[in-house]
């Protein structure tokens, strides 16, 4: 970052490996080729109709639970809801008479292998970025900040960084809202096969006032969960990002005032740092082979291209709206990379190619955090202190395309049913959608569960969430890519404005 009074100008330097890159674009058609031409026969292979039987039997029974229900308030949706039930038990026949079949005469060895394979692959590779999450978080914050140098330069980094993150988040809430309200992709939608998972039904009750104090206190019952843990060591083990995140802002913040004394202790954190990003440089290595695993395993565990076709077909509208509007999002990212922060779009994109890659296919932003530090100080020459402080902070709590989803989301949840949301409703849906993204972890679906938060805010029904859970693995892919783009376009920007 500039010492002077001016925004300095960004550096050229730029070391993308093409090879790499290439590699990982080949691995990740290979694996969806792969998962969608053989993705039935490794569903097969890894059990797939066993699980399918045990949710399609859940949703029957929360159908007939939910008509019950609804018996007195609301007899004509109940009697819909029972009118589901015969086509439900239809599907289970036919994935029954799949899973007889399996059983009679075995999965072929190829199927077998393939599956076996791809998983592990896909797994390993995943294990051994959430590995290294935890040390990077810790050693890259303490290092970001004490190479600020100065307390109030580490607060006006901080905020603003937080007007970015809030800006850009409302600007792709503005942009899924207007979307969704001018396509209506909800209009019709068949919710045959809708069903609602536990985790988000335990969400019911939830206001967004709790949600966002829970991202300060943790969730009630679970003491190391949220900013400020009563064990950090505990918080760590279960991975929570943001209490580490938090803690080490305030011990490199300490660091920097108590002089002499700290010097050591900053040199080590620098060499751990340096280390650990020795170690992220190897298994980015291992990624053409995990990222393959990972797409084919992911495709199959979703029944293979066949059973994507038929989701696509039955939510095509829905999926395109979240596509165009995250679409459009990044767009306005660039713009922001070129006005904002001085960068050439394309070659920062390029440069940060990896990261993009590794989030759409972990569709995690704290699994692909090793990912977007490397590429983002190392193709794009952001400084670490920029790196360190942005980058951490932004994949749990900077989602722009997670905050983008949910608004379509809600707003689509309530084309389906029918139902119009007034201009105040919208607004409360921009507030709470906001809020939302905020609070969802940078794991895998956590956006779905937060969501919930939205549904409430405007009073439509938990079950809404039914109706896109079957895409949703796909579309938390997509997202999370813009997630991870919008925290190292922040990374270039802070790290040519933040201390001027
Ligand atoms: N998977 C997203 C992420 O890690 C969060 C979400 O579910 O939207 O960034």
């Amino acid at each position: 970052m500039a010492d002077d009074n001016t925004p300095h100008a960004p550096p050229n330097r730029r070391r993308t490996d093409y090879g790499g890159l290439i590699a990982i674009v080949i691995a990740m058609l290979l694996g969806a080729l792969v998962g969608l031409v053989y993705g039935r026969q490794m569903w097969i292979a890894s059990g797939g109709p066993a699980a399918e039987v045990v949710k399609l039997q859940a949703t029957r029974a929360q159908k007939a639970e939910f008509a019950d229900n609804l018996a007195a308030s609301d007899p004509a949706a109940a009697e819909r809801l029972r009118g589901h039930i015969p086509q439900i038990d239809k599907r289970l026949a036919e994935v029954r008479q799949i899973q007889q079949l399996a059983e009679q005469q075995g999965v072929s060895n190829f199927a077998a292998f393939t599956w076996k394979f791809a998983d592990f692959c896909g797994d390993l590779f995943i294990k051994a970025l959430t590995l290294l999450v935890i040390p990077l978080v810790v050693t890259s914050m303490v290092c970001g900040i004490t190479s600020l140098g100065d307390i109030r330069r580490v607060g006006r980094t901080g905020l603003w960084t937080i007007v970015y993150y809030m800006a850009t988040t409302a600007i792709a809430v503005v942009i899924g809202i207007t979307l969704v309200q001018v396509i209506q992709p909800g209009q019709g939608t068949d919710d045959t096969f809708a069903f609602v998972s536990e985790n988000v039904l335990a969400k019911q009750g939830t206001t967004p006032i709790d949600t966002l104090l829970n991202v300060f206190r943790g969730q009630p019952g679970e003491p190391n969960s949220g900013m400020i843990p009563s064990n950090l060591i505990a918080a760590a083990a279960e991975t929570n990002v943001l209490a580490l995140i938090v803690f080490a802002l305030l011990f490199g913040a300490a660091l920097t005032t108590i002089g002499e004394a700290g010097r050591p202790v900053v040199t080590f954190f620098n060499g751990a740092n340096d280390a650990i990003m020795k170690l992220v440089h190897w298994v980015i290595w291992l990624a053409p082979v995990g990222i393959f695993g990972l797409v084919a395993a992911n495709i199959a565990k979703q029944g293979g291209g066949e059973a994507f076709g038929d989701e696509l077909a039955k939510l095509g509208k829905y999926v395109a709206t979240v596509s165009v509007g995250l679409l459009l999002h990044s767009t306005v990212l660039c713009l922001v990379l070129w006005l904002l922060a001085g960068r050439r779009p394309l070659s920062y994109l390029l440069g940060v190619a990896r990261a993009l890659l590794t989030a759409m296919t972990t569709s995690s932003s704290s699994a692909t955090l090793p990912v977007t530090i490397e590429c983002v100080e190392r193709n794009n020459g952001v400084s670490k202190e920029a790196a360190g402080f942005v980058l951490p902070l932004g994949a749990t709590v900077n989602m722009d395309g997670t905050a983008l989803y949910e608004a379509v989301a809600v707003v689509f949840i309530a084309q389906s049913l029918d139902i119009s949301l007034a201009f105040d409703a919208l607004l409360i849906i921009f507030l709470t959608a906001t809020l939302a993204a905020i609070g969802a972890a940078g794991i895998p679906q956590a956006g779905l569960v937060t969501m919930v938060i939205v549904l409430t805010a405007v009073g439509l029904p938990l079950t809404g969430i039914g109706l896109i859970l079957a895409i949703d693995w796909f579309l938390d892919r997509l997202r999370t890519t813009v997630n991870v783009f919008g925290d190292t376009v922040g990374a270039a920007v802070i790290d040519r404005y933040a201390d001027t």
